[in-house]
């Protein structure tokens, strides 16, 4: 006997078909499985699609720190998220807590280590330059290498203080000096400019707040996009949404798309408070915003699924295969009126809502309304 079958699943590309899964695995994606064989069978009739699991690229989920955490499972499982990736909320001194943390969940974490040993404990992490430890972030990412899969800086004023772009020539360091694992990059107000960061970026590198409101944007005053961001495009950075409570602008997200500079990933940057009274709310909110800017189903699942886990290397997540890990969104989509809020205040009517519905997480099927309840 076989573990569980999803029975007319839709995929993204409209197409219908039966997904069987065994031992966490996707074990065969076909028209019509026979169903003898299943221990569980789940009939997914009506406008229910089917992707890999969702990805959720930066978020804030160890709940060692107070400042920005929430619990794994409610941003994560709960809201049709598989995979949380926290972005460096931990540092060195703290990951071994949240590591040992992580384990409880059912949602899967993972860490991009913070360049500062003390992780977000203050808001001002970079502030000083005796919080990055080269040989402490070596030691962590051997002690956990398939936990911390990236290294975070955040490179904006109110973290970096009066050290300017020092830290993020640091973090390119550690970045070499540790297989060039990927590395994540906060950007916000000045200093640093954002042109001087923007050319020393490139291959796996991934600039998050892609479009934030703020100045220091990517984008001139008329729209276009900055040179420096198309060259460090050239040679690979990924852009990240990471929407947050400061950092999405719907007019900003627009010049983005009008000038084809669009995101790598969607990701939410959520934490409870941004949960809780918005204006994150969760990702498929997230992903309603960009369904009013435009952009199509069949464009929109890639960046929350095969991009980000193509961006951290983890090679069993991000697709319908046979063979992948059996992680799985389910999920619907309602002709309905939904206001949506940007970080700016910004209010917009979309027609369009996300909803998800189910997840299939390590192999399991889990019924979102019976979580909730
Ligand atoms: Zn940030
Ligand atoms: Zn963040």
């Amino acid at each position: 006997m076989y573990d569980l079958l999803l029975k007319s699943a839709k995929l993204v590309s409209g197409e219908i078909c039966d997904i069987a899964i065994h031992n966490s695995k996707i074990l065969e994606i076909n028209k019509n499985i026979n169903r003898d064989n299943f221990k569980e069978i789940i009939e997914l009739k009506g406008n229910k699609y089917v992707s890999a699991g969702w990805i959720d690229l930066h978020t804030h989920s160890y709940t060692g720190l107070e400042l920005y955490s929430d619990n794994p499972d409610e941003i994560g499982l709960k809201s049709g998220v598989t995979t949380v990736v926290d972005t460096g909320t931990a540092g060195a001194l703290n990951i071994e807590d949240f590591y040992n943390l992580s384990g409880q969940y059912k949602t899967n974490v993972y860490a991009f280590l913070n360049i500062s040993k003390t992780g977000i404990v203050q808001q001002n992490e970079l502030s000083d330059l005796n919080n990055i430890d080269l040989e402490l972030i070596k030691s962590s990412i051997e002690k956990y290498p398939d936990f911390i899969i990236g290294l975070k800086a955040r490179m904006s004023k109110s973290v970096v203080g009066d050290n300017g772009i020092l830290p993020l020539k640091l973090a390119l360091k550690a970045k070499a000096e540790n297989n060039h694992i990927p590395l994540m990059v906060h950007i916000g107000t000045k200093p640093p400019e954002i042109e001087e960061i923007l050319s020393l970026l490139g291959k796996n590198d991934i600039l998050t707040h892609c479009y934030h409101g703020k100045e220091n944007g990517l984008f001139d005053k008329e729209g276009a996009p900055k040179k420096e961001l198309l060259s460090a495009l050239d040679r690979g950075l990924h852009l990240d949404v990471g929407h947050g409570k400061e950092s999405f602008s719907f007019r900003v997200a627009e010049q983005g798309k009008k000038a084809q500079i669009k995101p790598h990933s969607i990701s939410t940057d959520i934490y409870f408070r941004n949960r809780i009274n918005g204006p994150v709310f969760n990702m498929a909110t997230t992903l309603s915003k960009f369904l009013y800017l435009g952009y199509s189903l069949a464009e929109l699942i890639p960046l929350v699924t095969i991009n980000p886990a193509k961006a951290i290397n983890l090679a069993k997540k991000g697709r319908l295969e046979k063979d992948m890990d059996a992680d799985i969104t389910i999920f619907t989509i309602t002709d309905e009126e939904v206001e949506l809020i940007d970080s700016l205040g910004t209010v917009i009517k979309g027609d369009k809502k996300v909803i998800p519905l189910a997840v299939v997480l390590k192999g399991e099927y889990i019924d979102l309304e019976e979580v909730r309840l």
